[in-house]
């Protein structure tokens, strides 16, 4: 209610002039000052209050503040003066309040708000200072946009992601599942969708995938073709978590339609179940990737629940990257023998040339762990070098040593060498150096590398064959390959898997299968070796197969290289 105040003449000429000088220096303001009495009702609107609202004074004054307002905050505000009006105690007072306002046309805009208090002569009056933030807000929103979202497919992003996950990890939330999900190769569709098209592709699944989950999800894009989901379960949710991601992982596989084409994936997951604990919202994240990435690296497996046995294998995996490379300064390699016997005459024709490797930390890490690690690394074609120098020197050296037969040396040669372009030239070029007539040197090779890219492994083999050098075709019988490349590469001799060999020990049906490698061998004319032989018994039924050599811990333990060149 307007309080009325009694003047004199003199009093209210003086108080008039005071108005129109107080009202002169508030409209050179740029913000909207509004005075209202204690009841809401506007006494003072100035010039910058009128462009931002749209009232012209006239029209306003005299009218409530809740004219101002959006019809909830109108409601809320007549609830507050009232409370004001009976208690005095104001809670609105303050600087700094974002609000949103209405201006005439009914248009909404985002205000700052300040209010202030004053009582003069008993009289109580609200002075508001609004500032219209409508750009300032959408340059933040913008901000938040770019800091939280990704912008080709407008799905939210990592940040956002690890932000959600803290806050309900701090909430304590009840079980929610955090999803790594790689969409499989998609760069082979990008000459036929382009850029725009593969975010059409992620973005439509991204989507499709957040159409399977609780209100409430998140489903990041957190890489160019990977996403992440976080989500909690229906409380009345029976399938258990292999089912979850199973029925996801169905919806995912079918296909999305982008211009006139239909797109299929093939996609993996790994998921986590995120329990509060000391582990940090980041940690979880890294934790669902770890599991996705032993999804990815294990053949035809859709997805992985994280174990933290996955976790220790990566840590494991990045220590001895780290090792490999402090290693490849100094080389603190060795090379170990084994010799080849001729099973018949008990004589001696090669050796095989085995790595060791005595790494900074002196820490025992076999060949079978560190070669795959050196080969994904880049690294393998240092290794191989320094075994192959290593390897025809002290075959070059055995000349003088051993009066009889020329024995052969034969050295592993990872998938990864076969195919590099180079190989063949940087063979050649170790033998010249060291001397070593090509025909002693036997390269083993495995199965899997000859079918990897047979163009290109036939090439370097059949230079390398041209030169003398032989090849030996490793690990026999356990690859997934078919025979078939048998009959395209020459092939010198053929090396039965220890497996084989050792099985045959055990079992009627285990030897029955080494005896028909041994065959096979013979019936393509391709020598065979046995490699593994720990027994007479296996060396007398190797012999008994008519299996031309042998190679074992019965037979000889391995030598270091010092004391076979000595
Ligand atoms: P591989 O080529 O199949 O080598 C035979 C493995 O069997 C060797 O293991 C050898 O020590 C082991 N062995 C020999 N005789 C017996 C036996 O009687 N019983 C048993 N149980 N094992 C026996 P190692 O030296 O640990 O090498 C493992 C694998 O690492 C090799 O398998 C080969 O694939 C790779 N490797 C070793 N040295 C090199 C190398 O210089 N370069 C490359 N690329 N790979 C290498
Ligand atoms: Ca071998
Ligand atoms: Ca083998």
């Amino acid at each position: 209610m307007k309080k009325t105040v009694l003047h004199t003449g003199a009093e209210r000429r003086r108080t008039s002039d005071d108005a129109a000088r107080l009202e002169g220096v508030l409209d050179t303001v740029v913000d909207a000052i509004i005075i209202s009495d204690e009841t809401g009702c506007i006494e003072i609107f100035n010039a910058a209050a009128e462009k931002i609202f749209g009232y012209s004074r006239d029209e306003i004054v005299g009218q409530s503040i809740g004219m101002l307002m959006t019809e909830n905050d109108r409601r809320n505000h007549h609830a507050y003066l009232s409370r004001y009006l009976s208690t005095q105690t104001p809670h609105l007072i303050g600087t700094g309040r974002e609000v949103i306002a209405q201006r005439r046309n009914g248009n909404t805009f985002y205000a700052e708000i300040s209010i202030s208090e004053t009582t003069l002569e008993g009289r109580t009056t609200f002075t508001a200072i609004i500032r219209d933030i409508t750009d300032q807000k959408a340059s933040q929103d913008r901000i938040t946009q770019l800091a939280y979202f990704d912008q080709e497919t407008s799905l939210p992003n990592r940040a956002y992601l690890q932000e959600r996950l803290e806050s309900l990890l701090h909430s304590g939330a009840p079980r929610c599942f955090l999803l790594s999900i790689d969409m499989g190769d998609l760069t082979k569709l990008y000459s036929l969708f382009g850029a725009h098209g593969i975010n059409l592709i992620v973005g439509g699944y991204g989507r499709r995938l957040l159409g399977q989950l609780t209100p409430g999800s998140i489903v990041a894009r957190t890489g160019q073709h990977h996403f992440k989901a976080l989500f909690i379960p229906m409380p009345n949710e029976k399938r258990s978590t292999a089912e979850l991601a199973d029925h996801l992982y169905r919806k995912m596989m079918q296909p999305l339609a982008v211009s006139n084409s239909n797109v299929y994936l093939n996609c993996r997951f790994g998921m986590l179940e995120a329990i509060p604990s000391n582990v940090s919202a980041e940690q979880l994240i890294e934790r669902s990737d770890i599991a996705l990435l032993e999804a990815t690296s294990t053949p035809g497996c859709n997805f992985l629940l994280f174990r933290p046995e996955y976790e220790e294998k990566i840590h494991r995996h990045s220590l001895i990257v780290q090792l490999l490379h402090r290693s490849m300064a100094e080389m603190p390699f060795h090379l170990y023998l084994q010799p080849q016997y001729h099973i018949e005459t008990g004589e001696v024709v090669g050796a095989e040339a085995l790595i060791r490797w005595a790494n900074p930390e002196d820490d025992w890490v076999s060949p079978d762990e560190f070669i795959p690690i050196a080969e994904t690394t880049g690294l393998i074609q240092q290794i191989t070098q320094w075994t192959l120098v290593k390897a025809c020197a002290i075959a070059h050296s055995w000349r003088s040593v051993r009066g009889g037969k020329p024995l052969r040396m034969g050295v592993n040669v990872s998938a990864y060498e076969l195919v590099s372009p180079t190989f063949s030239q940087r063979v050649e070029s170790i033998l010249q150096e060291s001397g070593l007539d090509p025909r002693r040197l036997e390269l083993e090779i495995t199965e899997t590398a000859l079918v990897t890219n047979v163009a290109l492994a036939s090439s370097n083999l059949h230079k390398l064959q041209q030169m003398g050098v032989t090849v030996a075709i490793d690990d026999f019988g356990t690859g997934q390959s078919s025979l078939s490349y048998l009959t395209l590469f020459t092939i010198d001799r053929l090396k039965v898997d220890r497996s084989f060999v050792q099985g045959a020990a055990r079992g009627k049906r285990a030897q029955a299968l080494l005896e028909t490698i041994v065959h096979l061998g013979h019936a393509m004319h391709i020598p065979v070796i046995a490699e593994g032989v720990e027994s007479e018994r296996i060396l007398s039924a190797l012999r008994e197969m008519g299996c031309d050599e042998a190679q074992g811990n019965l037979l000889s333990n391995l030598y270091r290289l010092r004391r076979l060149s000595s």
